[in-house]
């Protein structure tokens, strides 16, 4: 279990900083931490939490949200860490849905928090700094209790997190993972990323995701190294901590990476870096060849899905620029296929596409969900026949290597043709005049679906005409796929963590 990974860190590493936090400018050596741990899994049990009950945490990355994530895995409870960034609604759907005995938050998260509590009856809510009225002091709660290791029967197959994934395609569903498959995917991703005990780390991407906390922090706290925590990101400040805490390794969107190298470096020191991991889309080759040689570090890329954990496939850093855009290869002990899309029924595991030929990305692995919260039927569907279907859409190269193109809810069917609807946003951005650009399918009676454009201008006197002509001349596009109907939009409809929410622009398409 993750409890006993912790344990046994604690017990080699005792006087070893484990943790700090850069913002309360305060740092634990790991058995300082473990006290913190059990004081709160002992205030926990007071107020009622018992194994499997889950404690949700709305918070930025803080040192109490480490703590915290350790005192459920004592007691069983199941940690449920919630997107900092979502919004009342969005917040009060999940706590309907995960029902947690209590909810933990800052200053910095109140706003959803209260709009949430106003219609939730039956959760305590504990706040980490300034407690609005109807919540609790978190150091209340642990200012008088005993620091003893609270005990706990605790299997490898019970869960220990639900994470709610981003939901691009509707609801968020509640992803349930266990101790056992989260203890893999760590093992599996410290080996990738070769973490040793010296490693200093810096957890500067959110934690509530699962990349941040499952391929960066927990590496790292596995193999006795130390994890330093930076509220949000900031490009100045991430520069500033670089050299301050002497880092070695970090995980950041391809986005954070290039903000960093904007910064004014004159004052930088990256001696320490050795190594960084990204992830969520590939990056430019002329940005890993400039980490390459302007920090001298050396960096991987994992894809995947929360569902998995979330990495799959690795892109290593000497693949990083002979195979510029790909995910990479299956990590040890998963297996990676691309299968056969079906109309309206999930994709067959044993119907294989051919290299290069375009298909569902399925997988499976140690660390595969043990199924969504509450929602069996859509367990049922993403794990059928025991592999999960990612819904992403892409291929596998001569050599074995996976692309990732597009999603399979991306694919509109018109006229019994299939059209990946990247290919026509890619030439849609290709317009001087397109700021923004993505396309759905619109229910047409003849066709099945029709193709309907949402475009942001960036030339103001851009016209409908004007793109179909666009995508007439030199033969760019089939006239299949040229969207029949084109929507002006002052900006397209994003989530909290910036994905396009087509589901969103398919609605508007059903009802303009
Ligand atoms: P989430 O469940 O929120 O982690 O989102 C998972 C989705 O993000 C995947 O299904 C992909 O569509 C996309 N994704 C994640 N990592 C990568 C990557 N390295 N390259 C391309 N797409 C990615
Ligand atoms: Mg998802």
């Amino acid at each position: 279990t993750l409890r006993d990974v912790f344990e046994q860190t604690v017990a080699k590493f005792p006087h070893k900083e484990g943790l700090a936090d850069r913002r309360l400018g305060k740092s634990w050596t790991y058995r300082e931490w473990d006290q913190e741990v059990n004081k709160l899994a002992n205030a926990f049990r007071q107020a009622g939490v018992q194994k499997g009950d889950r404690v949700s945490t709305v918070l930025f990355n803080t040192a109490e949200f480490a703590t915290i994530l350790f005192a459920c895995i004592k007691i069983g409870a199941v940690f449920n860490p919630i997107n900092f960034r979502l919004m009342g609604k969005e917040v009060e759907f999940i706590l309907r849905d995960a029902a947690p005995k209590i909810v933990l938050y800052e200053k910095a998260t109140s706003v959803p928090v209260a709009y949430a509590a106003k219609s939730i009856q039956d959760i305590q809510f504990w706040c980490i700094d300034e407690p609005d009225s109807f919540a609790k002091s978190y150091y209340e709660k642990i200012s008088k209790i005993s620091s003893e290791r609270p005990d706990c029967e605790l299997d490898e197959n019970d869960s220990y997190a639900i994470m709610y994934t981003s939901g691009t395609t509707g609801m968020p569903k509640g992803v349930m993972h266990s101790h056992r498959n989260m203890v893999d995917q760590s093992l599996i991703m410290a080996a990738v990323m070769r973490v040793t005990k010296n490693e200093r780390g810096l957890c500067v991407a959110p934690m509530f995701h699962c990349a941040e906390l499952h391929c960066a922090f927990l590496p790292r706290l596995m193999m006795g190294g130390s994890n330093i925590i930076m509220h949000q990101f900031d490009a100045k400040e991430l520069v500033l901590a670089i050299k301050e805490n002497k880092i070695t390794h970090f995980f950041a969107a391809p986005t954070m990476w290039n903000m960093m190298l904007r910064e004014d470096l004159s004052k930088a020191d990256f001696s320490s870096l050795r190594a960084g991991l990204y992830g969520g889309a590939p990056m430019a080759p002329a940005l890993v060849k400039e980490l390459n040689s302007t920090l001298g570090i050396d960096v991987f890329q994992a894809y995947g899905m929360t569902e998995m954990g979330p990495a799959i496939s690795v892109l290593y850093d000497d693949e990083q620029l002979s195979k510029s855009g790909a995910a990479g290869k299956a990590l040890v002990n998963h297996e990676i296929r691309v299968v056969k899309v079906k109309d309206g029924a999930p994709s067959d595991p044993e119907e294989i596409c051919a290299p290069g030929e375009l298909g569902e990305i399925i997988v499976c692995g140690p660390s595969t969900m043990i199924g969504y919260f509450n929602n069996p039927d859509a367990t049922k569907e993403a794990l059928y026949k025991g592999w999960y279907h990612s819904g992403d859409i892409g291929y596998m190269d001569n050599e074995g290597f996976l692309w990732v193109s597009d999603r399979v809810k991306d694919m509109i069917i018109s006229g019994g043709e299939n059209i990946y609807s990247r290919e026509v946003e890619d030439v849609l951005f290709e317009h001087p005049g397109v700021l923004d650009a993505a396309v759905v399918g619109e229910p047409d009676e003849i066709w099945g679906e029709k193709v309907v454009a949402f475009v942001v201008k960036k030339d103001p006197s851009l016209t409908a005409e004007e793109l179909d002509n666009f995508c007439k001349e030199n033969e760019r596009i089939a006239r299949y796929k040229r969207p029949r109907r084109y929507e002006f939009m002052k900006e397209l409809p994003r989530n909290a963590s910036g994905k396009l929410q087509k589901f969103l622009l398919r609605e508007q398409a059903i009802r303009p």
